[in-house]
């Protein structure tokens, strides 16, 4: 029997391969340093843990309306108007299973299948967009930034990709997989453009919005008055409480696009896991454990940088946000790896970095982009990791 179009459509990810590599390696008793994880090494903060028990033990275990909680839609709200400067109400909140839900559910608000809708996206970009966006019936236009700009784009690059078929465009600051994020003033210029284009929603993934290391302030686009009518903030608890597993994600949306993304959670997943609404007032009011996780990002994320400046002939952009940097290791490509692998591309690479040297990266290949000259590290592990495989990468690097 076939599967739909729609299930083969959906490429396998190439970091599973990776991933699988890995495993076997380890359980054969190889050690690996692994710089693919795409989520905290901490474990959630006991608090939190404690309200879900408290909660679950409540008897907060049945079928919850799809919009949640009121307190946890105010409370998000509230976040979002005093850290953010969203001016929202609880209206405007969908909570959904994780960012990822969010996005998806946002976009099945707003795209058409059929229409040739098209969603602009500045790449490399995380790797579920294009899927996601593809599977509400649009596609994905590709506006490519390069290491140069710190993956950046301008307005006028943004405005060249827009036709009378773009939907919206989707912007992510800080970024995974790049590591950098705009400047206020950047953002403020783009939506200055995107006033021009009425027609156009703005998706804003802010997931790690609290993970910032320099003096970029984080600024949202859905606290311009001329375009916040038509902004989807898009945010959630997963990567700066150490929450991954719970996913819990939300948006904040006009209030008709909020009430579509209920709607179709109503009939998908009913709503998230019941005891974890409770939660999210109790997270989001947690100030100094965000704050110590953040400050040891932050000594990571230059140390990180420091010692890849050190590796020969690879260009690196700061990472002022995220857990990630993206090196560009294109210049190894048509080389001999110092095990006699020929480099052909960014996963054979990564690949023979792995076998040589036993440290894990992820091949740039699946954010789009110049992505294929890249390779992404993450940062969420020990300064010892740290030191020790990103001296390794170093020392096979000045071997080739
Ligand atoms: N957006 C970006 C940019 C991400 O990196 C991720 C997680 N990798 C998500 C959204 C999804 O987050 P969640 O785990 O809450 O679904």
């Amino acid at each position: 029997m076939e599967l739909s179009e729609r299930a083969q459509s959906i490429p396998p990810s190439i970091t599973l391969a990776i991933s699988a590599q890995v495993k076997e390696m380890k359980a054969a008793g190889k050690e690996i340093i692994a710089f693919g994880a795409g989520e905290p090494d901490f474990d959630t903060p006991e608090k939190i843990s404690q309200t879900a028990v408290e909660s679950l033990l409540a008897g907060n275990t049945h079928y919850m309306p799809s919009s949640g909680t009121l307190e946890a839609r105010e409370a998000i709200a509230s976040k979002l108007r005093t850290e953010n400067n969203i001016d929202c109400s609880e209206k405007n909140i969908s909570i959904n299973a994780g960012a990822k839900m969010s996005i998806n559910l946002a976009l099945m608000s707003i795209l058409d299948s059929g229409k040739n809708q098209e969603v602009v996206v500045p790449t490399p970009a995380w790797v579920s967009y294009k899927p996601m966006i593809e599977l509400a019936g649009g596609s994905m236009v590709e506006v490519p930034t390069t290491v140069e700009t710190d993956f950046k784009c301008t307005p006028e690059e943004l405005e060249a990709a827009i036709t009378p078929n773009t939907k919206a465009i989707m912007l992510n600051t800080p970024s995974n997989p790049c590591g950098t994020m705009y400047s206020p003033e950047e953002l403020k210029a783009i939506a200055g453009m995107l006033e021009n284009h009425p027609g156009v929603y703005i998706l804003s993934d802010e997931i790690y919005d609290r993970l910032i290391y320099g003096d970029i302030e984080h600024f949202s686009l859905g606290s311009i008055p001329e375009i916040k009518d038509r902004v989807i903030t898009i945010n959630g608890l997963s990567k700066t409480y150490a929450m991954t597993g719970w996913r819990i994600g939300y948006a904040c949306a006009p209030e008709n696009v909020a009430k579509a993304m209920n709607t179709l959670q109503s009939q998908l997943n009913t709503c998230i896991t019941s005891f974890c609404y409770d939660v999210i007032p109790v997270a989001l009011g947690m100030k100094d454990e965000v704050e110590d996780m953040r400050q040891i990002f932050a000594k990571r994320a230059s140390l990180m940088f420091e010692l890849i400046q050190e590796w020969p002939n690879v260009e690196c952009a700061q990472p002022t946000g995220a857990f990630y940097a993206f090196p560009k290791i294109a210049h190894y490509f048509g080389k001999t790896s110092p095990e006699g692998t020929e480099i052909t591309d960014a996963v054979n690479f990564t690949k023979a970095l792995l076998d040589e040297t036993g440290v894990a990266v992820v091949p740039g290949n699946d954010f789009g982009g110049c992505g294929p000259d890249h390779v992404r590290l993450s940062f969420a592990c020990s300064e010892d990791q740290i030191k020790e495989g990103v001296n390794k990468v170093g020392a096979w690097l000045t071997k080739f």
